[in-house]
């Protein structure tokens, strides 16, 4: 086992009553990542025999893929379309007031920006900063809300790292759940503006994201955190599953085809492990054609611990104290780097890293190139594609699918010392001749 430390928790009582058995949907049980030992549905994370993380295991509609294609195409635009293959009870369709009904974002044909790196084959842009709280992180909640609905839990709350304060606080305020969220004190405006503003309780901590983490994990065994659905912590299970609709989004935009090579951002690495589970599940659904794709890790230098370990040869990852500008993927202790490190490993991607100049010029170059601007994290995807194409680690002759997960109105502090006007005249035709513009 060589996840150990992690304390399991039983969610003492705020737990639905005895013989009271949830449903959710086609998730049949909560597994164990390292011994497979199976657990009811219900708020755990960790294995009682072993404490490995838990995972959401499905009866899944295999048979009709063809039946199944067409009621997911017929359906809603937004994650829900994919709801015969999500932990959530089947109405969640018909009751859109009660959800942020995010995802189905634009999978953009990035043809200037494939010129510019020398991509042959064809290259595209997930843009999940079209989600209602402009980052990936409205997936993963709407899918803990779901299962703090059936659960019981009263107040929605998280640690985070800036997105996904705001995500739970919008989420928490549509669908009528108390929220108190947790962030590092030190976050830009823009996210702490955007997990404020919807009403919820917002707790600034003094400390990293790793320290607000720890918090957490002390307030859900404590009386004071009793009722409470944390989505990434007691509710990890579950939160997780929303990170699958991307890998089933990119497909679908993709003509039901599966891309060669991925480029996704790893912060906790929750999300690069859920895309390879639902590229796994569409490939024995029957719902794309079986063919390798290979799944490359992108980190920030200054938050690296994966990308270190993926060169280092190892198979655990040494925690680090992060210090870049890329604070939503600052985890310098990230939960599912081991589950990184095998994924792409076992796909023959890569996991690597660029610095905090090479993370704003990949912002600028997405900016310039394709009219998409990038929070930080898509700085640092964007950078990294760069990187591997020019160490001919990937493909430029394949269909490459590159994660922008975030807004770059939320990381306006990364750009601003570097963009601005390129001039401020007197408004009369002579000054701005002078400023040799025409
Ligand atoms: C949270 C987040 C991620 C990925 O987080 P994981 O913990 O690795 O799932 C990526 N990009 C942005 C912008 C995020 O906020």
């Amino acid at each position: 086992m060589r996840r150990k430390g992690l304390a399991f928790m039983a969610v003492q009582t705020h737990e639905k009553p005895a013989g009271d058995t949830v449903s959710l949907g086609p998730a049949s049980a909560l597994s164990c990542r390292e011994c497979g030992e199976r657990f009811p549905l219900g708020p755990i994370f960790a294995c009682e025999a072993c404490f490995g993380p838990l995972e959401i295991a499905y009866d899944l509609p295999t048979g009709d893929p063809e039946g199944l294609r067409r009621r997911i195409e017929a359906g809603p635009n937004s994650i829900w379309r994919y709801a015969p293959l999500l932990p959530v009870p089947a109405d969640v369709v018909d009751r859109p007031a009660t959800s942020t009904n995010p995802g189905f974002t634009k999978l953009v044909e990035a043809r200037n920006l494939a010129r510019e790196l020398g991509v042959t084959g064809s290259l595209h842009i997930k843009d999940d900063s079209g989600n209602p709280t402009h980052s990936f992180k409205d997936r993963v909640v709407a899918i803990a809300v779901e299962a703090a609905r059936a659960f019981g839990f009263t107040t929605l709350s998280c640690s985070s790292t800036g997105n996904l304060a705001g995500a739970v606080g919008a989420a928490a305020a549509r669908a009528g759940f108390r929220s108190c969220v947790f962030i590092p004190h030190d976050l830009e405006q823009g996210k702490v503006v955007m997990a404020a503003v919807y009403g919820g309780e917002l707790v600034g901590i003094e400390g990293n994201y790793d320290d607000v983490n720890r918090f957490c994990s002390e307030l859900i065994g404590d009386p004071l955190g009793e009722g409470w659905g944390f989505v990434n912590v007691n509710l990890r299970p579950y939160y997780g599953e929303g990170s699958k609709t991307l890998a089933y989004e990119i497909c679908e935009q993709l003509g039901w085809r599966l891309p060669d090579q991925l480029v996704v951002p790893i912060a906790s690495g929750s999300q690069l492990t859920k895309i390879d589970k639902g590229l796994k599940e569409l490939i024995a659904l029957g719902l794309v054609e079986d063919r390798p794709y290979r799944i490359f890790g992108a980190q920030a230098e200054g938050c690296s611990p994966v990308s270190r370990a993926f060169k280092d040869g190892h198979d655990v990852v040494r925690p680090v104290r992060p210090d870049t500008i890329a604070k939503s993927l600052a985890i310098g202790n990230p939960a599912d780097g081991p589950y990184v490190l095998d994924i792409a490993r076992r796909t023959g991607g890569a996991v690597e890293d660029v610095d905090d100049g090479r993370i704003v010029d990949a912002i600028k170059l997405l900016a310039r190139t394709e009219g998409i601007f990038a929070e930080t994290a898509g700085g640092v995807t964007v950078g990294v594609t760069k990187k591997l194409l020019e160490d001919g680690v990937l493909d430029p002759s394949l269909t490459t699918v590159v994660l922008n997960t975030g807004d770059g109105l939320k990381t306006l502090d990364a750009v601003a010392p570097t963009t601005g006007p390129t001039a401020t005249i007197r408004p009369s035709l002579e000054a701005f001749r002078a400023a040799g513009l025409a």
